[in-house]
């Protein structure tokens, strides 16, 4: 049988932790984290495999994995641990860490829109959707196929039924402590 080196970085986690705390030491593998996630039939680890690994300092698993890019933030897993686990906090860590790192996503589409979120609440201060659907069109590479085959008729429809109803902003809401959430951000 072939036995698999593990090679731990425990660093990992420390730095991780400084940057939190994110408490991941205190994982018990209970799995309730991923017995409650919506978005398991999209990942390739689990979340309780996630905090495993980077327990065990497989930062290469962790930073390279299609769960911290499925991962929705939705907070379920950090509400359900028994331990006070950060779990989705920590997801959004892996993910800003991997950008950093430079390690190609192996969701390039939810990368696109992650890069087009961040890029407007750092000019609004909070998230402008008038912005974000072109920038994330743009960023995916979507506009071209959407041009080639005229489905952007389909999204103005859709943009104007959302206008209508004031779901669309054309014009950015900015915040006064926008120059704080920016420096939040590039410190982050
Ligand atoms: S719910 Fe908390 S303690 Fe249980 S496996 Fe998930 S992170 Fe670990
Ligand atoms: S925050 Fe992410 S990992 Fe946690 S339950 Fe939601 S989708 Fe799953």
């Amino acid at each position: 049988m072939q036995q698999t080196v593990l090679n731990p970085d425990f660093s990992f986690l420390e730095k991780a932790e400084a940057a939190g705390p994110f408490y991941a030491a205190q994982c018990f593998q209970c799995r309730k984290c991923t017995n409650g996630c919506p978005a398991t039939f999209a990942m390739d680890l689990y979340p309780d495999q996630v905090i495993r690994l980077a327990i065990l300092g497989q930062k290469d698993e962790v930073l390279r994995s299609k769960t911290i890019w499925v991962c929705a933030s939705c907070e379920t897993c950090t509400t359900r641990c028994p331990n006070g686990v950060r779990i989705a906090e920590l997801m959004d860590y892996f993910k800003e860490l991997a950008v950093r790192e430079s390690i190609p996503s192996p969701e390039p589409q939810v990368l696109a829109l992650h890069q087009a979120f961040l890029e407007t609440v750092q000019y609004a201060g909070r998230v402008f959707e008038g912005g974000l659907v072109p920038l994330y069109t743009l960023r995916s590479g979507q506009m071209f196929s959407k041009i080639r085959e005229g489905s952007w008729r389909d999204d103005l429809r859709m943009a104007w039924r959302l206008y209508k109803k004031d779901r669309l902003p054309l014009v950015p809401k900015v915040i006064e402590g926008k120059e704080e959430v920016r420096d939040l951000l590039r410190s982050s």
